[in-house]
């Protein structure tokens, strides 16, 4: 059975590469009736953990991403976390040792540093000065209690791998270190916790960030050493900025919550992130989760870095809230819109439903009505508009007829009865509709675009304040021709 895991170490925030990785791990796992593990490698970061692992929890939860296994918390599936399993790698390690593939290392912090000073590039391989300690000595050190740590015995030769996304890759293990597997604390190191953990959890598919290429042939030599099964690797290239520049949370680049606060669904940003590095090789760009499932396919994971465009991000998103049952559209934007308008009288529903096709991010609606709160200072060239037949002449002797009538209506200030007193105006005039709405329009929006006509704006905005608008456009228009 193919068996995958995200294996997060618990960072404070979901990177989007990791989300990334957990999609395609939940992808590999569901495409083939697998199953999928989540697994907390804290063993480095023993501070700050709990919060951490609820984010991870929290943001699987609300991504889909349903791990099918782990220890029971209270009915339901928890994560296996790793500082809660460390009683069971110090003895894989001791087994390793038995058959000289790893060795216990008394050398002092002080010596390290001093290997590491001499070297030329400020790091240096550990020189192996422990390996070579006699039988007695490493007894006498451990009855003494001399602190020590435990390190993999790399042998000589090469070692060669394959990757599903890279291919063949071989290096020469004069390039790996002795590793330490586990620390003076009687801990594991992340590296071999890794491991341990990956074959005693059965995982057939490891699947991660390409920047672990490196570290793999450590792991093979690992699993070699213990006689154990291989898993398949899937390393996955890096998500880039535009520039090509690595994407970073210290430099300020969006998480998954910071994306999420920023307006972006998490439907959408999760199909993003699902053709960021993959292409279904069809013309289709939005997916389920579950049309993911059932049509994705490792054969189309890239292996150049991928660029994150929030532009195309935006995009989707636009098509997921349009696609947003009404109420449920309503309840997210309500708060939005009604932090960013203050004006009285609004019938924020009737903004909502102009809001849902126009808008790209939740957070945005309010921009949309702007120039609702306070008209915006605008420049009267936008009352020049061709296909309108329309310009600033034409609209200053439209608004004057425009004023007297809105001055004069008694009916109901409705939108209906608005747009049928305006019409009725182009006829009696013989105009063309253009002529009155394109100005209609502008003067009460003062923007190049609007996200309703005019008649629905001068509903929006009341009576009182439409006729001061048409005022203060007649006077700058006048200002402007004579
Ligand atoms: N704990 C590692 C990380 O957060 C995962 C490495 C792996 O998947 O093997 O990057």
């Amino acid at each position: 059975m193919v068996r995958t895991r995200f294996a997060p170490s618990p960072t404070g925030y979901m990177h989007i590469g990791n989300l990334r990785t957990a999609l395609y791990e939940y992808l590999i796992a569901k495409g083939n009736n697998g199953q999928f593990i989540l697994r907390i490698e804290d063993t480095d970061q023993a501070r700050y953990v709990e919060d951490a692992v609820e984010l991870i929890y929290k943001t699987l939860e609300i991504t889909g991403l349903k791990h099918d296994e782990g220890p029971d918390i209270g009915g339901e599936y928890g994560p296996y976390v790793q500082s809660e399993r460390k009683g069971i790698y110090l003895d894989y390690a001791l087994e390793l040792v038995k058959a000289k593939k790893a060795y216990y290392c008394f050398c002092t912090v002080e010596r390290l540093e001093e290997l590491h000073k001499n070297s030329d590039l400020g790091i240096a391989k550990y020189d192996r000065h422990c390996m070579h300690l006699s039988e007695k000595e490493i007894e006498e050190n451990l009855k003494n209690g001399v602190p020590y740590v435990i390190r993999q015995a790399i042998p000589e030769g090469k070692s060669t791998f394959n990757d599903v996304v890279y291919g063949e890759i071989t290096i020469d293990n004069s390039e790996l270190d002795d590793q330490v597997l586990i620390k003076s604390d009687g801990l594991p190191t992340y590296n071999f916790a890794n491991v341990i953990d990956d074959h005693l959890m059965k995982i057939t598919h490891v699947v991660r960030g390409s920047e672990y290429i490196s570290s793999t042939p450590k792991y093979n030599l690992l699993y070699e050493a213990f006689g154990w099964e291989i898993p398949t690797y899937v390393h996955l290239p890096l998500i880039v900025k535009k520039d090509g520049s690595k994407i970073s949370k210290r430099k300020g680049d969006a998480s998954f919550e910071d994306l999420l606060k920023m307006g972006f669904l998490p439907e959408a940003v999760m199909n993003y992130i699902a053709l960021l590095g993959w292409s279904p090789g069809t013309n289709q760009e939005i997916f389920s989760l579950k049309e993911l499932e059932e049509q994705f396919d490792v054969k189309g994971l890239s292996k150049s870095p991928s660029a994150f465009d929030e532009d195309k991000l935006k995009w989707l998103n636009s098509e997921y809230i349009k696609k947003l049952d009404f109420d449920k559209f309503y309840e997210m934007v309500e708060p939005f819109l009604k932090a960013g308008v203050k004006s009285s009288g609004i019938d924020f529903k009737e903004l909502a439903k102009m809001a849902q096709s126009r808008i790209d991010t939740i957070n945005s609606a309010p921009e949309l009505f702007d120039f609702i709160d306070t008209l915006p200072e605008y420049s009267t060239e936008l009352f020049i508009h061709k296909k309108m037949k329309t310009d600033e002449a034409v609209s200053l002797s439209s608004l004057i007829k425009v004023l007297e009538l809105f001055e004069k209506m008694d009916g109901q200030w409705t939108n209906d009865y608005i747009y049928e007193s305006l019409i009725a105006l182009v006829n009696e005039l013989g105009l063309k509709n253009g002529q009155i709405l394109w100005p209609v329009r502008t003067a009460l929006s003062g923007k190049p675009s609007s996200p309703c006509g005019a008649s629905e704006l001068a509903e929006l905005l009341g009576r009182e304040k439409s006729i001061e608008r048409i005022q203060y456009a007649i006077e700058l228009l006048q200002n402007k021709l004579n």
